[in-house]
């Protein structure tokens, strides 16, 4: 089954952010961005929701994604009442106060702001839409959809369009601490990729791209992506993945993501030409390596966090005597914190020195 993503790493940094708001601190974990580029209708809204692992998103053969969605995934605890239900729903800033449960009003809201700040004939704009989905299943993370590139302007389009969306793309990848998801679809020129080119521009080493072959289903008969997913045709530092994303008549028919992850993996059992590369095929393989690269980023910020939390633990102690001698119960609380504290130090020490390697493979 899939593992969303941000999954395996979800527990340690749920528990490390639990210590941080005890403690009434403002540290914490800031994780990377994971942004998608490509052209349009490359399938970029189609991964990202492989990804979260529900449909929310509107996708289509024609321009559907036309502002930026910053779609931050919020870490909610289980309900108690133990059916489930209630337990996942979104928020859009612009509708203050809002529990969407239904995911499917969520891809109507989208497109309906869309709309509203972009017309309804193919406008693109660049205000970004936001929207948070809350869920016991998912990791603190931000994921941002974008318009896709298009040369030839359509609808209410102005002339310069794939400039106005390429500027738009570099506005968000460029900071240093986002990941880029490079889409490029399996039945285009892999070699001329709109999203490689662009990746290139702002992460010209490719520490922080993965590169993304979607739509492998529909290549040219007798035509396959190994080399391309074997690094041999563009070389990318974290390389490639290789999926298979509902079709447009899978979303006419409303085929769910389990019946499609089912879909995409006996595709590539029956592909001879993809044995042997099965690290670099599916979306779980995808989330797989974007977990992998949070795990590397959060080893290299805790470092920075200990030393803040020692410094926390050393205040707290000090408290702790203030307090110890007025209550009894503040003086308990106190204790207890210093405990927890310490387990967790000991927790960042291991994780630091790599102890906690299973972390990053479930
Ligand atoms: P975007 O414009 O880059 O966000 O692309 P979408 O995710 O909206 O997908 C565009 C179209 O391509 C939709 O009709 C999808 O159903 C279709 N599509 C996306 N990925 C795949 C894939 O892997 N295989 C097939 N057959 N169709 C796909
Ligand atoms: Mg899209």
């Amino acid at each position: 089954s899939a593992d969303p993503v941000g999954h395996s790493v979800i527990p340690i940094v749920n528990k490390l952010q639990d210590i941080f708001s005890q403690l009434g601190s403002s540290s914490t974990i800031d994780l990377p961005q994971v942004i998608v580029v490509g052209s349009q209708s490359s399938g970029k809204s189609s991964v990202l929701e492989a990804l979260v692992g529900r449909d929310f998103l509107p996708r289509g053969s024609d321009i559907c994604t036309r502002r930026p969605l910053v779609l931050q995934l919020v870490h909610s605890p289980r309900k108690t009442d133990g059916t489930g239900e209630g337990d996942e729903w979104g928020e859009f800033l612009h509708i203050p106060g809002r529990r969407f449960y239904d995911f499917s009003a969520i891809r109507r809201e989208i497109q309906a702001e869309t709309d509203r700040e972009a017309g309804g004939n193919k406008g693109v704009s660049d205000e970004r839409i936001r929207l948070k989905i809350f869920s016991p299943n998912v990791l603190n993370i931000t994921l941002v959809d974008l318009p896709g590139i298009t040369k030839v302007p359509v609808g209410d389009q102005p002339s310069d369009i794939e400039a106005r969306i390429r500027t738009m793309i570099l506005s968000y990848i460029k900071h240093e601490t986002s990941i880029i998801l490079a889409v490029t679809p399996a039945n285009s020129d892999l070699a001329n990729s709109d999203a490689l080119q662009m990746a290139r521009i702002a992460d010209p080493d490719g520490s922080r791209t993965i590169g993304v072959i979607t739509k492998l289903d529909i290549m040219d008969r007798g035509t396959d992506a190994r080399n391309f997913l074997l690094g041999n045709v563009i070389p990318l530092r974290l390389g490639y993945v290789g999926v298979v994303n509902r079709s447009q008549e899978d979303i006419t028919l409303n085929r769910s993501i389990k019946d499609a992850l089912a879909y995409e993996e006996n595709f590539f059992c029956n592909r001879p030409v993809y044995h042997g590369l099965s690290d670099r095929c599916g979306v779980p393989q995808l989330a797989k390596k974007l977990n992998q690269i949070l795990v590397r980023h959060i080893r290299a910020v805790l470092p920075g966090l200990k030393a803040r939390i020692s410094a926390q633990l050393v205040s707290v102690a000090k408290e702790h005597a203030t307090y110890g001698e007025i209550t009894e119960s503040k003086s308990g609380q106190g204790a207890l914190l210093l405990n927890i504290l310490a387990k967790y130090c000991d927790a960042f020490s291991s994780l630091v020195e790599g102890k906690n390697e299973e972390m990053s493979t479930t």
